[in-house]
């Protein structure tokens, strides 16, 4: 799992101003039968109407909280998967696991606006 804290201080601002237009439906939050830790899954639609499941699994409250997150839309797909996997904050289940040489080389964290929406969103819940 990763630190919420670096998760959210290297989530790039696009991805924060892309979370304002992100609605949250079926929000499910629980304990993961896997892990039993706190998992949260829902419904993500961005404002071009394509919807995308997006998934938190956390550990702990407030700065010491862990995260283990994911999204089936293109950005984590294609940017934040596999350097998030790296640092232990997500797993490969929607990229073929090869580095993101184009989309971010340097690999740097950070997370789409779902997850970061979803991540708002247990915040306020005081799920996190
Ligand atoms: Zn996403």
């Amino acid at each position: 799992m990763m630190s919420l804290a670096l998760l959210l201080r290297s989530t790039l601002p696009e991805n924060m101003n892309k979370a304002n237009s992100v609605k949250i439906s079926n929000l499910k939050v629980g304990v993961s039968r896997a892990s039993g830790r706190g998992k949260a899954v829902c419904r993500t639609t961005s404002t071009n109407e394509d919807s995308y499941t997006t998934s938190v699994e956390y550990e702990g409250r407030g700065p010491s909280t862990k995260v283990l997150v994911t999204c089936s839309c293109p950005d984590h797909l294609y940017r934040w998967e596999v350097a998030l996997t790296h640092k232990g904050g997500s797993k490969i289940m929607h990229s073929n696991g090869e580095r993101p040489i184009k989309t971010n080389p340097s690999m740097r964290p950070g997370c789409c606006g779902h997850v970061f929406k979803l991540i708002t969103e247990l915040q306020k819940l005081k799920k996190i």
